[in-house]
């Protein structure tokens, strides 16, 4: 089966708010496992439901997953939402919907993170580090955020003109 495209900025779906999800149902199970699929192809650490174009408050996330290790471990969340944040942490953030660009974003240090899981069950979890720095910049897409709304103006002015240029060569190049 082929896998779903994950949309890119300045797709305008990105920056919609995500409604609640209020019933797991056979449709979210596979929408989850289709996220799984693709971050794990792409690969990434995380992916949120919107990237695929569903507004649905649904992440996976994987922070231990590597190319070499064969267990995969995804954390399937349902509703996430962040609880406690304490701390600050500078991190090199990238995103699958935001090609060729990384950039250094603050974020909270540790959070403790209430979902549910795919069986309506809630979950708490407490996270630090690179694991903490992937929940708030997952819960983010769920807000319409994206990482580049969280650095400067300059450094966002600057890739926004990096890719609209990007995208009017991609386009130039498709007519030839
Ligand atoms: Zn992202």
């Amino acid at each position: 089966m082929a896998l779903r495209e994950v949309l890119q900025f300045p797709d305008p779906r990105l920056k919609r708010v995500s409604e609640p999800i209020s019933e797991v149902t056979d449709e979210i199970r596979e929408l989850a496992r289709d996220l799984c699929d693709v971050m794990y192809d792409e690969p990434g650490i995380g992916l949120a439901a919107p990237q695929v174009g569903e507004a649905i408050r649904l992440i996976v996330v994987d922070t231990k997953w590597t190319e070499e290790d064969i267990a995969r471990n995804p954390l399937i969340l349902v509703n996430p939402e962040i609880v406690e944040r304490d701390g600050k942490i500078t991190w090199s953030e990238g995103c699958l919907s935001v090609p060729d660009f990384n950039a250094e974003v603050e974020r909270a240090s540790q959070v403790v993170l209430h979902a549910r899981d795919l069986d309506g069950k809630p979950v708490e979890i407490e996270a630090e580090e690179l694991e903490a720095v992937c929940f708030q910049h997952e819960i983010d897409h769920l807000d319409g955020i994206l990482f580049i709304d969280r650095i400067s103006r300059l450094k966002r002015s600057l890739y926004v003109q990096k890719r609209k240029k990007a995208l009017r060569e991609e386009a130039e190049a498709s007519v030839l």
